[in-house]
C-alpha cells in the first residue's frame, strides 16, 4: 500500500507534524511517499520518520492550497497511492478537503490514533468523545491530529528527486506570508510545552512573567479568547473551541477559569496544571496538578524553581 504524505516545511526541515503524518502513514503499514513544495534541505528529516522517497515541487516556492491540491493529487494518480495523509494543521486544512473532493474519496480529519479494523478514531464534540469512523471508499484521505502520534527515528535517508510541475494558477495568490511566531517559538498546535493566561492577569502590562516562565521551560505562550479579543495578545495564541486546539505534554493554566469552550482546545493535554485564586474554578476538575494561589505569588516562584533546576541539570 502506497500512501501520499503532503508534509510542510520551515527553514528546509519538514515541521515535526509533518514527521508525525509520515510515521503515521508508515505506522498503519504504507509506504510514504513524501510530496513537498520549495526548497528543503535535503531530504528534509523525511527519512528519518520511515519515508524512501521524497517528491519536491520546486516551481511553487511558496504555500497555495490550490496548486498544492493539484501536485498532491497528481502525485497521488502517478503513484498509484491508496492514501493520502497531511498533518491536521493549517497547511493540512487547506489541502486535504480539497483532495478528498477532486478524488472523490472518504475523509477523515483529526485522527488520533492509527486505523484499527478499517475505523479511525478522531476526537468529537469538542473533545468530549470518541468516534471510529469507518471510510468506506478504497482510496482514503486522513489528517493526523498534531501531538496524537510519535515520531518514527531511523537513520536512514530519503531519495529526493523534484518536479518541475508548477500546480497551474490559483483563483486566489497569496501575496505576503507571514509567519506567526516570530520569536523563534514552536508555532502552538506543534507546541509540546505551553504556558497559557486567562483574564487573571488583568491586563496585558502583566504578561511579561508568562512570557519569561515560558521561555525558562522552553514553551510556547496562549492566552483565553477574552484575552485576545481585549487585545491584551494576539489572536493567533487564543486556545479553545473557537481557537487553535492543542495536544501538548503540559499545559500550565494561570489566571483561567477553565470554561467549557476553553477546555474543549486542551483538554487532550497530557498534563494540565492549573493556577487560580479560586478553588472552585472549573479548571480545577480537568488539571493533573492545582495550585490555589495568587498568579503574582505564584509564577514568579515557578520562574525561580524552573532556573534553579536549569541551572543545576
Ligand atoms: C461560542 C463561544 C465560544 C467560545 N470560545 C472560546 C475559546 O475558544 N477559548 C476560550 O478561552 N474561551 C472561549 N469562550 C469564552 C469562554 O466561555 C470564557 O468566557 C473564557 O474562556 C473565560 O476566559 P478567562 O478564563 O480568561 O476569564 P474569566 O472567566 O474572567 O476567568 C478568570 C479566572 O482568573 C482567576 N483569577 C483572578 N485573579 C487571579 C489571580 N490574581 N491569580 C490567579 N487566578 C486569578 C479567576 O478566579 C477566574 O477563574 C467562548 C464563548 C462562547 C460563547
Amino acid at each position: 500500500m502506497k500512501a501520499i504524505v503532503f508534509a510542510d516545511h520551515k527553514s528546509g526541515k519538514i515541521t515535526k507534524a509533518g514527521l508525525e503524518a509520515i510515521s503515521y502513514a508508515k505506522g498503519m503499514g504504507a509506504e510514504p511517499i513524501v510530496v513537498s513544495y520549495g526548497s528543503l534541505e535535503g531530504d528534509g528529516g523525511a527519512g528519518s520518520a520511515g519515508a524512501a522517497e521524497v517528491v519536491v515541487a520546486t516551481a511553487i516556492q511558496q504555500f497555495d492550497g490550490q496548486k498544492l491540491t493539484r501536485l498532491v493529487v497528481k502525485m497521488a494518480e502517478e503513484k498509484g497511492a491508496n492514501v493520502m495523509i497531511t498533518s491536521h494543521d493549517h497547511a493540512g486544512k487547506m489541502v486535504a478537503p480539497r483532495v478528498a473532493a477532486r478524488l472523490d474519496v472518504a475523509m477523515i480529519s483529526g485522527a488520533t490514533a492509527l486505523p484499527s479494523n478499517s475505523n479511525v478514531r478522531k476526537n468529537v464534540f469538542s473533545g468530549k468523545a470518541m468516534a471510529d469512523v469507518n471510510l468506506k471508499t478504497d482510496k482514503q484521505v486522513i489528517t493526523v491530529m498534531p501531538n496524537s502520534v510519535g515520531i518514527t527515528q531511523t537513520d536512514a535517508t530519503a531519495n529526493v528527486s523534484t518536479t518541475d510541475f508548477d500546480g497551474g494558477n490559483s483563483a486566489v495568490t497569496v501575496k505576503a506570508f507571514h509567519p506567526l511566531s516570530t520569536d523563534g517559538s514552536v508555532p502552538l498546535p506543534e507546541a509540546e510545552l505551553v504556558v497559557s493566561a486567562g483574564r487573571g492577569l488583568k491586563g496585558p502590562e502583566n504578561w511579561d512573567m508568562i512570557e519569561e516562565l515560558a521561555k525558562e521551560l522552553g514553551a510556547t505562550t496562549a492566552c483565553s479568547r477574552p484575552v485576545a479579543d481585549s487585545g491584551w495578545r494576539p489572536h493567533h495564541e487564543h486556545v479553545g473551541q473557537t481557537g487553535v486546539a492543542i495536544r501538548p505534554n503540559l499545559y500550565i493554566a494561570v489566571g483561567i477559569s477553565g470554561a467549557i469552550q476553553h477546555l474543549a482546545g486542551v483538554n487532550a493535554s497530557k498534563t494540565i496544571v492549573v493556577v487560580n485564586t479560586d478553588p472552585e474554578a472549573p479548571f480545577f476538575k480537568s488539571a493533573d496538578y492545582g495550585i490555589v494561589g495568587d498568579a503574582f505569588d505564584v509564577v514568579p516562584k515557578l520562574i525561580e524553581a524552573v532556573k534553579e533546576f536549569n541551572a543545576n541539570k
